[in-house]
């Protein structure tokens, strides 16, 4: 008899872990969760607290506050090690003490001998899954970054609420920098079948493009909103997280708007950015390329050149394909 056993190893368990964590454990997503933080007592007592609703837990599931060594026969490592967003400061300011903190992680994830799938939360999250590919050396397809993941959601929600469908049948992304240069390509949104765009257009007493339009761009300023609030965000990221490990373990096949490396998409090479990317057993199984529009294409150039001139200005710079 061959028993599977899905392993999971989060760094950080801070509120994005451990939102991760709670999210697993109640979709019975891994039958092993380990949990490493620098603040040992920190994982010590959620390994506790998670351990202690496992009565009530869909399946069961080993879950200990851990080391390093746990990284050799894990299948993921998802890291959210970090320091949070503070109010009104960018992602992008978070990059240089986020790097630094990498260089640790990586090499001693490395040192275990750990072969997985690094799937990567911290922000600036597209910059941060090219330094941990940077640092790994792993084949590009097995460094995942959450991307537009979340976003996409975001932006599924809100148009669903709008047009009054089901959010699982607006098909509709939010691609780029998980950031400020992150858009919608609105070519490419539908209900069910329907471009949004004809939608619209033939229901101008119920619906409008530019309050469609609007509503994208308020996607664009949910994180902000929310952390204003309340300090984080770690909700969504944790079901987005799980959603993404749910389709690594399950070989699904499902295409999420994660950060992948590009390698020529839409003439674009060497940095990674949320794109639709198709999601399995092996990681990234292939990036689908959408038919953008010339304008599309020129805002995803930009959202990249971005990225790679905020890598560069820090010294941390991008890797060749
Ligand atoms: P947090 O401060 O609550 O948690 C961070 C955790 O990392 C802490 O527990 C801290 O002790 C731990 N840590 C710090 N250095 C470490 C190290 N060297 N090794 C191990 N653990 C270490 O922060 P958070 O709210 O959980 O956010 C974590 C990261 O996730 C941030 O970078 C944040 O911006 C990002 N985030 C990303 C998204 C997304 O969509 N990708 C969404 C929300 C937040």
């Amino acid at each position: 008899m061959r028993v599977d056993n899905r392993k999971v190893v989060i760094v950080g368990c801070g509120f994005v872990g451990m939102s991760y964590a709670y999210a697993m454990v109640n979709q019975g997503v891994c039958d092993e969760l380990v949990l490493i933080d620098i603040d040992k007592k920190r994982a010590e007592g959620e390994a506790m607290d998670l351990n202690h609703g496992m009565a009530f837990a869909p399946t069961h599931m080993k879950i200990k506050a851990g080391d390093y060594g746990d990284c050799k026969d894990a299948d993921i490592v998802m890291i959210a090690a970090g320091v949070g967003q503070k109010p009104g400061e960018s992602r992008i300011a978070l990059l240089g003490r986020n790097a630094k903190i990498f260089e640790g992680i990586v090499s001693e994830t490395i040192k275990a001998g750990f072969e997985g799938i690094f799937l990567v939360a911290t922000n600036p999250v597209d910059i941060m899954t090219n330094v941990v590919i940077k640092l790994s050396g792993f084949p590009k397809h097995r460094v995942i970054g959450s991307g537009t993941t979340l976003d996409t959601a975001r932006l599924r929600f809100v148009l669903g609420q709008y047009f009054g469908i089901d959010p699982r049948n607006v098909h509709a992304y939010v691609i780029g920098e998980h950031g400020d240069s992150e858009f919608v390509p609105w070519s490419q949104a539908q209900l069910s079948t329907k471009s949004i765009k004809s939608v619209c257009r033939e229901h101008p007493e119920r619906f409008s493009f530019e309050e469609v339009r609007r509503l994208g761009e308020d996607v664009k300023h949910a994180a902000y909103k929310i952390i204003e609030a309340k300090r984080a965000t770690y909700y969504g990221i944790g079901m987005s997280l799980t959603r993404i490990t749910k389709a690594i373990f399950g070989d699904e096949h499902s295409v999420l708007t994660v950060s992948a490396y590009l390698r020529g998409e839409y003439g674009i090479s060497g940095v990674c950015i949320g794109i639709p990317c198709i999601i399995g057993r092996k990681g990234i199984v292939e990036n689908l390329c959408l038919e953008l529009e010339t304008e599309e294409i020129e805002k995803l150039r930009s959202s990249c050149d971005f990225l790679v001139d905020t890598a560069r200005q820090l010294d941390i710079g991008t890797v060749k394909s």
